[in-house]
């Protein structure tokens, strides 16, 4: 193909598929499964270049692969390790664009009289300083929780964690704004990740519940949206709205994903 064919092939490329991240640099952090593979996924595909940073070494490895990515082991409850991860994006391209604080746990459930200080803790480690740690990049997203909204009974220490991460990012959103990097949380529901599924399984005791499972019962019970429940596709196209030039007037806001779970139930109350 000569030098005009090929020309006019990247100019079709862009108008029939057009790549919103085109040459951006990302990390990812929980990345290999999940919503952070789906983002991991959606950014490839709108021509980003992606860094999973997760503990899980083979499926991060294998997905990394599979959309010409990097994958770098990051415990995110430990700075050095992000900063290896970020370190890893800027020595492979130059430079890091998007940082999404993704990886989170959803931690140890029970009454408030309960509450372990070291579990509390281990989670405090993972959800909130793994975000503390990722204030990089010329836009940062922080994966907070509609549990920062509605509560919930899943974990006090989870809803504790997501809670701060909006105060957080609202913080760092007024103080970074000046150097024009751009803050701002999506907060999901309901979304049938192995976390929320295994989430499900031990709330209503039932191992064999599979991940469709979860998605009508959230579709029926947890959204205005009759039978259709979250996917982890509809995180990762937010993401990608926050991570895109589109978004570009828009920081220190939290981007609610969830059916019009938390709009519909604070009403009730
Ligand atoms: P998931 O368990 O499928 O994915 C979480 C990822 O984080 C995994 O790849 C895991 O290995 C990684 N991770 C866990 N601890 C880590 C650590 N210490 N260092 C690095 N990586 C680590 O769950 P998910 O639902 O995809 O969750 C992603 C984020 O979205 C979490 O922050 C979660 O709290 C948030 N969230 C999810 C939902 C939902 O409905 N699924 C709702 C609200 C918020």
């Amino acid at each position: 193909m000569d030098h005009n064919n090929s020309e006019t092939k990247d100019t079709l490329v862009q108008i029939l598929s057009p790549q919103r991240l085109r040459g951006k640099v990302a990390v990812i952090t929980g990345g290999a499964r999940g919503i952070g593979a789906a983002t991991a996924r959606v950014f490839a595909e709108n021509g980003a270049h992606v860094v999973i940073a997760d503990i899980l070494n083979e499926v991060g490895t294998s997905l990394a692969e599979s959309i010409g990515g990097r994958y770098v082991r990051c415990d995110v409850s430990k700075e050095e390790e992000v900063e290896s991860a970020v370190k890893v994006a800027v020595e492979w391209k130059g430079r890091l664009d998007i940082m999404f604080n993704n990886a989170g746990i959803a931690g140890f459930g029970g009454s408030i009289t309960n509450i372990k200080m070291d579990q509390m803790m281990t989670l405090l480690a993972i959800n909130l300083h793994g975000v503390v740690h990722g204030k990089r990049g010329g836009t940062i997203i922080c994966s907070s929780s509609s549990a920062a909204i509605m509560g919930g009974l899943a974990s006090h220490s989870y809803t504790m964690s997501k809670e701060a991460i909006l105060g957080l990012a609202r913080s760092t959103a007024c103080e970074l704004g000046v150097h024009g990097i751009r803050v701002n949380c999506i907060s999901p529901h309901g979304v049938p990740s192995e976390m929320l599924v295994s989430e499900f399984q031990k709330f209503l005791g039932n191992t064999e519940l599979r991940p469709n499972e979860v998605g009508s019962i959230v579709g029926e019970r947890g959204s205005l949206l009759r039978g259709r429940g979250g996917r982890l596709e509809d995180v990762a196209q937010a993401v990608l709205f926050l991570a895109s030039d589109e978004s570009g007037f828009v920081t220190g806001h939290n981007l609610v994903i969830d059916g019009g779970y938390t709009s519909a139930f604070s009403q009730m109350s």
